[in-house]
């Protein structure tokens, strides 16, 4: 019998980590088993984390150079540009929309009060971010030093940078085209990087997934059920209908094969919880598998997993609604607008990392004077919902660099 295929192995892996670790989940810590097998499980699902998040920087960085440099010489940029930002824009707002909604008609939360997670949120301080303190914080931290944001691992600071490089080396055209094409073959050899660290996946997947599954706070999310269902209902139609349906009716791109082609990124992002993380396999699974020219994925796909997070966006806007009614206050049309901008700003200013929704959150409860303690209510079952959300997140990139392709040729 033939070796299944990596994608194939990917999905295995995932069913089997979620299996064993439902297997493992209510043991108790001390348990003979649980404790050496979740160690394991750590030390492997961290390690595939580190190596993806190796290859990370300079990935972005040089994709993001030869692809502008190389959409310049075709005159498009512009179109490209424009197309991007306003598809991102338009998919974050439909998913906060739809978040909303669904939060304004279930009313998750109401008949609960407060005071019935006064032990969880005692000794929990929020970090105050008010809106123009968040606004200053991340105008401030786009441009930096290039060298600096390359060695901290500052993904936007880097994206930026690139942008402006890659702008540059355009403009310099002949006089430069040596350390253009050092960029070109340096990305090809992060590329083929990828492809090694790929092999890895299915183990570091079925880590990270026993290891998630088996450490759930199970009461948590029972007590937060009706919360639960309304966000993973709404980011899963976002996800599995409103996303591909635009895709279909821009590129008649079928949802199957979209998805068969975008099958490694969705499961390592859903395994991983960060966006950033997972770019190399996005990057891969947009040019190799979904057939995205380079120039344009090397744009959209580093760009979407540092702006464009419409799991996020939803999350953020269902959550600030979620607090309002467990603490009993209604709020008026003009103040859902507000929830409505700052759900998107929030998401947009998130970095692609686990849990980086719940910290840009406290920006959206305080702009319309919701209590940011109320996050502590959130945080025990954050990491299960992070990665539904994530997976949507990555999804969405996918798809504006598939869309985008289709609307500039
Ligand atoms: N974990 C998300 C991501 O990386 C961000 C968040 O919503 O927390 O895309």
């Amino acid at each position: 019998m033939s070796k299944p295929s990596l994608n194939t192995q990917i999905l295995i892996a995932a069913v089997l980590g979620i299996g064993l670790g439902l297997l493992f989940s209510g043991k108790p810590e001390s348990s003979p088993l649980l404790a050496p097998s979740l160690y394991v499980a750590n030390i492997i699902g961290t390690l595939f984390i580190d190596l993806l998040k190796m290859i990370l920087i300079p990935l972005v960085f040089c994709s993001i150079c030869v692809g502008i440099a190389n959409l310049r010489q075709h005159q498009q940029m512009h179109r490209v540009w424009v197309t991007t930002l306003s598809f991102f824009a338009l998919t974050m707002a439909i998913a906060v929309i739809l978040g909303m909604s669904a939060s304004l008609y279930f009313k998750p939360g109401a008949g609960m009060h407060i005071t019935m997670f006064q032990s969880a949120m005692q000794g929990f301080e929020a970090k105050q971010m008010a809106m123009p303190e968040f606004f200053a914080h991340f105008l401030h931290g786009l441009f930096v030093n290039p060298f600096a944001a390359l060695a901290q691992g500052d993904v936007l600071a880097v994206v930026i940078f690139a942008l402006i490089l890659g702008i540059t080396l355009v403009v310099g055209g002949e006089r430069y085209k040596n350390i253009l094409s050092l960029l070109q073959e340096t990305l090809e050899i992060t590329m083929h990087i990828v492809g090694w660290v790929m092999r890895l996946a299915p183990f570091g997947i079925a880590a990270l997934l026993i290891k998630l599954v088996a450490t759930q706070d199970v009461a948590m999310l029972n007590t937060l059920a009706k919360f639960v269902v309304v966000v993973v209902g709404t980011t899963l139609m976002h996800g599995v209908v409103i996303l591909p349906m635009l895709l279909y009716f821009v590129t008649k791109t079928s949802p199957l094969r979209f998805w068969r082609g975008a099958r490694e990124a969705l499961i390592t992002a859903f395994a991983t919880s960060s966006s950033s993380a997972t770019l190399p396999v996005t990057m891969r699974c947009a040019t190799q598998h979904l057939h995205v020219k380079p120039e344009i994925a090397g744009f959209v796909v580093p760009l979407g997993a540092t702006i464009n997070m419409d799991g996020t966006a939803l999350y953020e806007a269902a959550a600030a609604l979620f607090i309002a009614n467990l603490v009993g206050i209604e709020l008026n049309f003009t103040q859902q607008l507000v929830v409505f901008m700052t759900a998107m700003i929030a998401a947009i200013g998130a970095p692609g990392i686990p849990s980086a929704g719940m910290v840009t959150m406290v920006m959206v409860l305080q702009s319309v004077g919701l209590p940011a303690e109320a996050i502590a209510i959130l945080l025990p079952i954050d990491r299960a919902l992070d990665t539904l959300r994530t997976t949507v997140n990555v999804e969405g990139d996918m798809i504006t660099s598939l869309v985008v392709q289709k609307l500039v040729k």
